[in-house]
């Protein structure tokens, strides 16, 4: 029997659409939202999975090259509009995707710009804190990217993360959950309060960028401590 996996079901209208192996760059559907477009050359697998539906609107939780990567191509074959937050307009509509990485000229900078960015592509509504999308609220998570955003659905304690959290090892690809490398992120420790916000809402079921759909048993709480603990350690030993 032929088994569709270019997209799974998450909740009710909420879709996982993997972009990569073992679940490595993931993008989602919510009702008739497409959240994040993997890289450039994603668009065919996003197109495909999507095929048959009426998609209203494309979002990025942020412009890095591997959630904008395809967002012209889909917006322009689908003729819907680009939606972002106000502090990721810019990158959105430059494709500069990588402006932001503290290391510009790290070898994964150079690749990630050269194979994995796409083109820009207007923005035509800036996305802010409460906002509804796709019957999911908008929360603005600043930190891996300056003007991050994440989206939770009350409801049912559906949160898609975007990149504030990983559940993967992105070398090793071996699955639990990690704050995203500094090497592309703008601000950790901003970051890190990102997490604890999204840690207050209690989800239910987290939806990453990178790494397989969550269902928390605890999980997260159990990061949350490790990762608070860590950082009273390091400001000990500062003092
Ligand atoms: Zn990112």
């Amino acid at each position: 029997m032929h088994k569709d996996l270019s997209m799974k079901q998450i909740a009710k209208d909420v879709f996982q659409i993997p972009l990569m192996p073992r679940d490595s760059i993931n993008c989602y559907l919510i009702d008739d939202v497409l959240i994040d477009a993997g890289i450039k050359s994603s668009y065919t697998k996003i197109l495909n999975a999507v095929k048959g539906r009426k998609l209203n609107a494309h979002v990025i939780t942020h412009a890095h090259a591997d959630h904008q990567g395809s967002s012209k191509v889909i917006c322009e074959k689908l003729g819907i509009p680009f939606w972002s937050s106000g502090a990721e307009k810019r990158q959105a509509e430059t494709g500069n995707a990588t402006s932001e990485y503290p290391f510009q000229n790290h070898i994964v900078t150079r690749f990630q710009r050269k194979y994995w960015a796409g083109d820009g592509f207007a923005i035509s509504r800036v996305l802010k804190e409460g906002d509804e999308v796709g019957g999911f609220k908008v929360i603005e998570t600043p930190g891996h990217s300056s003007g991050h955003i994440s989206f939770y659905r009350e409801r049912d304690g559906v949160l898609v993360v975007g990149d504030v959290i990983l559940n993967m090892n992105l070398l090793t690809t071996w699955v639990a959950l990690h704050e995203p490398p500094a090497l592309f992120t703008t601000d950790q420790s901003k970051n890190k309060e990102s997490i604890n916000k999204l840690a207050s809402l209690k989800p239910k079921v987290l939806c990453f960028g990178h790494g397989p759909v969550l269902i928390n048993n605890g999980e997260l709480e159990k990061f949350v401590r490790k990762i608070n603990n860590k950082e009273r350690t390091q400001k000990g030993e500062r003092l």
